[in-house]
């Protein structure tokens, strides 16, 4: 069994000019990860330190940098998961903080439940000692702009809803076999206030059984919760399908079944991993063995020292 980490940064269309600084933020992001599992940290400590520093990149649409909703606010929702005890946190619709992955995994580790909503949430976090942040310090320039044209007459919906995303998520495992998932987003632009995509939802936005394999995914959150596809995968994959057959029969079926696209990073407990997506790009990047490998488009893949920092 090999550590490894693999980390996405949103299935859609990622302008040119955006692809080359979204692949190396997302490649320090998988460095990072893959330290804390050669220090001996749990799968779950890397997905967290991967997510989080992605929530805090601007460039993704998870804290921020989240999309706005109809309103020009942001909501935003995530996930975490445990393999070794199926153990889940989740938040969704949380405002005016910085990092919902921590706040996801404070609802596994210090609450009887598996998911909180909205100002539930928020109360949660207060206690918890989480700094609220003003939203402004969440809205970036380009998220203020794209919400602004979206709402112009004649917008497309369908670009609105399946141009660039951003949705960030990771699975590891580490030298235990344990394996862990987590997925963070802003959900999908100009969406209506209250909407919670697939991402906080046990299964949909993300799976972890270290018996089978753990998943983050990312695409149209509605075709997603359909097919439930980080289950979908795994259920593939206890059919003795590998973790790159298994990500791609579901990703087939979410296309032909409901016509969505997507994309998903899948592991095994033996340390097999996949990237793979149905949409037109997915920013990915692995981490093992002092490898790293990553790529934007269908086929891409281009490997290179971890500790190349470029
Ligand atoms: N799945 C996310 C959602 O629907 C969006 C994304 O992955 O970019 O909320």
């Amino acid at each position: 069994m090999l550590p490894v980490v693999v980390v996405h940064a949103g299935a859609g269309c990622i302008p040119k000019e955006q692809a080359k600084v979204c692949s190396s933020g997302v490649r320090a992001a998988t460095r990072g990860g893959y330290t804390v599992l050669q220090e001996g940290g749990s799968a779950m400590d890397a997905v967290v330190e991967v997510v989080t520093q992605l929530e805090n990149n601007p460039l993704y649409n998870a804290g921020c940098g989240s999309v706005l909703n109809v309103k020009g606010e942001i909501e935003m929702d995530a996930i975490v998961m445990e393999g070794k005890t199926l153990g889940s946190g989740a938040v969704s619709a949380v405002r005016r903080i910085a990092n919902p992955t921590q706040l996801a995994r404070l609802v596994m580790d210090k609450t009887s439940h598996a998911f909180l909503t909205a100002e539930g949430a928020s109360q949660f976090a207060r206690a918890m000692g989480v700094p609220e942040v003003p939203e402004e310090s969440l809205i970036t320039d380009y998220a203020r702009m794209r919400w602004k044209q979206n709402l112009a007459p004649g917008a497309n919906p369908v670009e609105c809803q399946m141009g660039k995303m951003g949705t960030v998520g990771a699975v590891a495992v580490d030298k235990d076999g344990n394996v862990a998932c987590a997925t963070s987003t802003g959900g999908i632009l100009n969406q209506m206030e209250g909407r919670v995509g697939d991402t906080p939802i046990i299964g949909s936005g993300g799976y972890a059984d270290n018996n089978v394999g753990a998943v983050s995914t990312t695409g149209h959150g509605e075709a997603i919760m359909k097919v439930t596809l980080a289950k979908l995968i795994l259920f593939h994959m206890e059919q003795g399908q590998s973790v790159e057959a298994a990500s791609d029969l579901a990703l087939a079926y979410m296309k032909t079944r409901v016509q969505g696209l997507g994309g998903v990073v899948t592991v095994d407990p033996h340390g097999h991993w996949a990237a793979r997506f149905s949409s037109n790009q997915m920013v990915w990047a692995a981490a093992q063995t002092d490898t790293l490998h990553y790529g934007v488009q269908t086929g891409e893949h281009v490997t290179q020292s971890i500790d190349n920092p470029h």
